[in-house]
């Protein structure tokens, strides 16, 4: 029998930037409920090492740091409820009765005087086999994340555009040699990002390339190298790497959200450049689904600490918050 549940805040999106928002919620005793999606825990839940993630001296695994993350946010008050928001009418403001309207998969209807949506991003892969089996084994996703466990190794950036040349000269602080695999014959990256790129002797860019098979060996298999496809003649060859970094865009998770507040072509949410704020006052928006640029567990956090904290202040009457 589905149910009407009321809040004052509710967070939609398990991740970090949900979590966050959740445990400053519930700390203002606005008790929170917090939508979990399909992926409770967010995309850390499909990393190991996170090195980067402040407080921790030695690496922690992604899915254990999520743990934390849910546990604390309940401890303090959070309500869990594992569902997907299907539908939000949030565009015309809240409905008679004050609340914002959102139906969750299951049914259930959730009625909030404010909305923070934490939705994330998905990285697009290839969608090889082997490259989800290998993902725990050196297929990654994020330079920033994982570049480092790469000091002077060969690793391999697929892609054209913008991510994929950034991705390639980050990795040219840690690894000795960056293959650029693309499958076209010129880049789609600004000309200036070419030019660092075409100029660094630690760069290879091979053109016309399709990566057919990602490689691995040992015992726990990780990348040993991939097989590469010729677009133009169709032959194919081998290239041997130790990491391979998939660099062809996300998707944001914006769903039931997209036409109810302001995005951008993408379908990233767009939010006031001082803080969360949606084109929808009492909507704010936090994590990778308005950041497409830095990507971050702790940036996801830190704006799931700015929205609750805006939310808060919008539920009290006060303005929102300005520079001094
Ligand atoms: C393989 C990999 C490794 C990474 N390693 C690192 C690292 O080492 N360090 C680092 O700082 N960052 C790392 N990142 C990036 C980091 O994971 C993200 O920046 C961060 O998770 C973004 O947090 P978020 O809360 O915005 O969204 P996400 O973590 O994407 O979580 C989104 C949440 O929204 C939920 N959701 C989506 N749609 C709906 C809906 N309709 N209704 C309800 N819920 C919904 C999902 O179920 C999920 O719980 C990595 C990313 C990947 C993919």
């Amino acid at each position: 029998m589905p149910e009407i549940h009321h809040t004052d805040l509710l967070v939609v999106g398990a991740g970090p930037a949900g979590y966050t928002a959740a445990i400053y919620a519930a700390r203002a005793s606005l008790k929170p409920i917090l939508v979990t999606g399909m992926q409770p825990g967010g995309q850390l839940t499909i990393t190991t090492d996170v090195e980067n993630y402040p407080g921790f001296a030695t690496p922690v695994q992604g899915p254990w740091l999520m743990e934390q993350m849910r546990t604390q946010a309940e401890h303090v008050g959070t309500r869990l409820i594992y569902d997907l928001i299907v539908h939000a009418d949030l565009k015309n403001g809240p409905g008679p009765d004050g609340y914002f309207h959102l139906t969750g998969d299951s049914g259930d209807e959730f009625r909030a005087r404010t909305v923070v949506i934490a939705t994330g991003a998905q990285a697009k892969w290839l969608g090889l086999e082997s490259e989800k089996r290998l993902q725990r084994g050196g297929v990654s996703a994020c330079a920033t994340c994982d570049g480092f466990f790469y000091r002077g190794k060969t690793v391999a950036v697929v892609g054209g555009g913008n991510t994929a040349v950034e991705e390639a000269l980050y990795l040219t602080h840690h690894a000795d040699r960056v293959h650029l695999i693309h499958r076209r014959d010129h880049l789609r990256a600004e000309r200036i990002l070419q030019e660092r790129l075409f100029s660094n002797p630690k760069i290879e860019v091979h053109w016309n390339q399709a990566v057919e098979e990602v490689l691995g060996s040992g015992d726990p298999e990780v990348v040993c190298g991939v097989e590469l496809k010729d677009t133009l003649t169709g032959a194919t060859s081998r290239l041997a790497i130790d990491g391979l970094f998939i660099a062809i865009g996300h998707t944001p998770n914006a769903g039931p959200f997209r036409k109810e507040v302001a995005c951008d072509e993408d379908g990233y949410i767009l939010t006031e450049s001082s803080g969360t704020a949606t084109s929808v006052k009492g909507v704010f928006a936090a994590g990778d689904i308005q950041d497409r640029i830095f990507r971050q567990a702790v940036t996801a956090a830190g704006t799931g600490c700015m929205a609750a904290l805006e939310a808060e202040r919008y539920l009290s009457g006060i303005p929102a918050m300005t520079k001094t």
